[in-house]
């Protein structure tokens, strides 16, 4: 997903297979459709359509990743049926979350958030997490700029990304203690994660309670901080 805060403008893609930059087909739902979100079959046609790049499935294909999945689903089979809502194990031997995500601030003073993972490993066929979601996983506006990672769904449950912004906007929070009070939310309800948040005067958070987010920010003058663990 992706969202201009300056219009509240956003596109997003989910379910896909083949799009090599799902992010490219994401703008251009944005840009060249009258559409905020495509899914499936229909998302990878409209990318086609676009002229983006389609690549086979095995393009992102990868050793670890295929590694993950088998013991994943090892471990779902010694799972206890009747736990529904317990931690799925997966998060035990895989802590990592694979989404990427980014927001910016450009000279102008417009914001905009970006999203894209793989989702969740070891996730039902056809699940669609809080990446492509505007409110939960991506979100923008005039004030804050907002991009996920976490157990999507609480990130959808939270609607984490827009209460940000709303707390932001009605409850005058920085953008520290707003992306903060977000994450702790989450955590109560029994959620992981972590999320990146700027605002229009380039303040930003990245709060996690995960033990680790890899996450970077760089400054105007080029002041770079990068860091994984608290
Ligand atoms: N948020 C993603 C999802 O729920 C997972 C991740 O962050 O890697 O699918």
């Amino acid at each position: 997903a992706i969202m201009n805060g300056k219009d509240k403008k956003a596109g997003s893609i989910a379910g896909v297979h083949t799009i090599k930059n799902p992010i490219k087909a994401a703008i251009a739902v944005m840009e060249k459709s009258e559409h905020v979100m495509l899914s499936g079959n229909g998302a990878e046609q409209f990318a086609k359509l676009q002229g983006l790049e389609i690549v086979n499935p095995k393009y992102f294909w990868t050793e670890n990743r295929w590694k993950s999945l088998q013991k994943a689903k090892e471990l779902e089979k010694l799972k206890n049926p009747k736990a529904e809502n317990s931690k799925p194990d997966y998060f035990i031997i895989d802590q990592k979350f694979g989404t990427v995500g980014c927001v910016a601030l450009d000279q102008f003073g417009n914001l905009a958030a970006g999203t894209s993972t793989g989702g969740m490993t070891n996730k039902k066929y056809g699940r669609i997490g809080d990446a492509p979601i505007i409110g939960a996983g991506t979100y923008a506006d005039e004030n804050v700029g907002i991009s996920a990672t976490g157990w999507g769904e609480f990130f959808i449950r939270s609607t984490a990304a827009r209460t940000i912004a709303a707390k932001i906007q009605y409850l005058n929070k920085d953008v520290k203690t707003a992306a903060q009070e977000t994450i702790d939310e989450i955590e109560k309800m029994g959620g992981d994660g972590g999320l990146i948040a700027l605002d229009k005067n380039g303040n930003f958070a990245m709060p996690f309670n995960t033990s680790g987010m890899y996450r970077g920010a760089i400054t105007e003058d080029g002041e770079i901080e990068v860091e994984i663990y608290k």
